[in-house]
């Protein structure tokens, strides 16, 4: 079991450098973030203490459930799910340096006011619905640029980027398109100069079009299943509001 973990790592490394090397970008340009939703404590610790350290739950519940088990080993999470507002004093609890799905106003003023009372600040990324698809949570492209204008006015939150799930789709032309979206987001918050705000950071691209995103300028890939296997849940369960049933 262990073996087949480091097996995939090591295979998602080589599809990570050679996406680079097409696109003559440096290996070391683009970080792999695990995501760990579903996949139990002891499977994560597998890729954890083979150094793949940069990790990122869906669900404070997961989150929660995992964080004793691996708090010893060193790590660092981040957060790439739809965070409920009654779920932000939970998540503060369970040391995530990042927000990748910061997608609403009302979510960035009440973990402002939250992480003020604690004396605490966290990085986030803004993340885009650039697929047009409803089950997807993320602000609608023509609204990124005034929620990352209003995002910066909050001195607890420190935006160091985007984030996207592309379109899940065989047509790679289409995936390609949600990530030069994404770009070009980039490039015209990078003109607006807008003090505090950095935009280092492209979190795009999962285990089915990681080098497409990489082509277009990805920073952070996430992926789960091509390394931990297939999940049990759908992703829908995930994704989709609707499905956010107990
Ligand atoms: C599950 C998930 C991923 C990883 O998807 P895989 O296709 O399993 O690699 C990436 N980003 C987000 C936001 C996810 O929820």
């Amino acid at each position: 079991m262990s073996e087949e973990v480091l097996n995939n790592l090591q295979k998602i490394n080589n599809r990570i450098q050679q996406a680079c090397i097409n696109s003559q970008r440096s290996a070391n340009s683009v970080k792999l973030l695990l995501a760990t939703k579903t996949v139990p404590a002891e499977r994560i610790k597998i890729a954890l203490n083979a150094g793949y350290t940069l990790i990122a739950e869906n669900k404070v519940q997961e989150l929660k459930e995992k964080y004793d088990a691996l708090k010893a080993v060193p790590h660092e999470n981040h957060f790439i799910g739809h965070l409920q507002t009654n779920k932000i004093k939970d998540i503060l609890k369970y040391d995530v340096t990042c927000i990748q799905s910061m997608d609403r106003l009302e979510l960035a003023e009440k973990l402002h006011q939250r992480l003020l009372a604690e004396n605490k600040q966290l990085d986030v990324l803004i993340q885009v619905n650039t697929s047009g698809e409803e089950s997807k949570f993320g602000i609608a492209p023509e609204g990124a640029m005034q929620l990352v204008e209003q995002v910066s006015r909050l001195s607890t939150l420190h935006i160091k980027g985007l984030m996207t799930i592309g379109l899940l789709s065989a047509e790679t032309a289409k995936v390609r398109q949600c990530f030069r979206l994404l770009t070009s987001l980039q490039q015209q918050i990078i003109a607006s100069a807008i003090p505090r705000v950095a935009m280092g950071e492209l979190s795009m691209g999962m285990s089915g079009d990681l080098e497409t995103a990489i082509e277009e300028g990805a920073t952070i890939v996430r992926v789960g299943t091509a390394v931990f296997g297939q999940r049990p849940t759908p992703d829908g369960y995930y994704w989709n509001e609707s499905m956010e049933v107990r």
